[in-house]
């Protein structure tokens, strides 16, 4: 193993706190030798704030250490939509990030080439009728990233693919993308990041459907943790098998 692409959420962090042993499992990774990659699809906050963030809580990280899902869609709006008119249902964290990509926001949906969907806490009525006008007139529909839903501090909260599927719905189509984990996109980009082919990588991260999704497909290790979104009757239940089950990211050295 050269490398590890490591999930956030539910796996080194839950909200704004560090899980129990996140810190010593990293620093386990990176005294075996393995290059560490931050990979999340929560695309609120820009890789520089999350290296801020996890260097504060004790996990000394450098931007570049840390992709999201919203540097993955930036990347693909500038390699499929280079030059479009881009209808943001998505909150003002995700649109800011997303404003580096060579495309146009637009405010008309009878303007828009493609509408991007993601996480927006303040989601409405009028947010949905816009998408579903610019769909209807033929725009293709973007998604940053899968994640249904998000588990917080408070309860789970809905997540970008709750928004991305409200919008598909009601206008009847299917996104032409969605990035995040487990899209190829988003392991493409990691795996360029990294400089290290799949096979020398180990995926650990809480979520089945997503992280071990894609380290599977794409041909790497997997471990799944169990301090997120995942729990026995999860694994149990799934057709997604994970190569190792940890109760936590404090216990990743075992695999090495
Ligand atoms: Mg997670």
């Amino acid at each position: 193993m050269r490398a590890a692409l490591v999930d956030l959420d539910g796996t080194v962090v839950r909200g704004g706190s560090l899980l129990p042993g996140a810190a010593a499992g990293v620093r386990a990774l990176r005294d075996a030798g393995l290059a560490v990659l931050f990979l999340t699809n929560n695309p609120t906050r820009p890789p520089s704030d999350w290296a801020a963030h996890l260097t504060d809580l004790g996990v000394p990280a450098a931007p570049d250490e840390v992709v999201t899902s919203a540097a993955a869609t930036r990347d693909y709006l500038d390699d499929h939509f280079a030059g479009a008119r881009v209808l943001a249902v998505a909150g003002e964290a995700v649109v800011e990030q997303l404003r580096a990509a060579d495309v146009t926001f637009v405010d008309v949906p009878g303007d828009a080439d493609v509408v991007v969907a993601g996480f927006d806490a303040t989601f409405d009525y009028e947010d949905l009728t816009a998408g579903l006008r610019a769909l209807r007139a033929g725009a293709d529909l973007v998604g940053t990233d899968p994640d249904r839903w998000v588990p917080t501090d408070e309860g789970p909260i809905p997540g970008s693919g709750a928004i991305v599927n409200a919008v598909a719905g009601a206008a009847e189509v299917e996104p032409v993308a969605v990035l995040g984990k487990p899209s190829g996109e988003t392991t493409n980009l990691a795996l360029g990041r990294l400089g290290v082919p799949a096979a020398e990588c180990l995926l650990v991260g809480d979520r089945l459907d997503t992280d071990v999704a894609m380290g599977e497909q794409a041909g790497m290790a997997t471990a799944v943790v169990l301090t997120g979104a995942t729990d026995d009757a999860a694994l149990a239940a799934s057709d997604v098998a994970p190569d190792h089950v940890l109760d936590s990211l404090a216990d990743v050295g075992s695999v090495l």
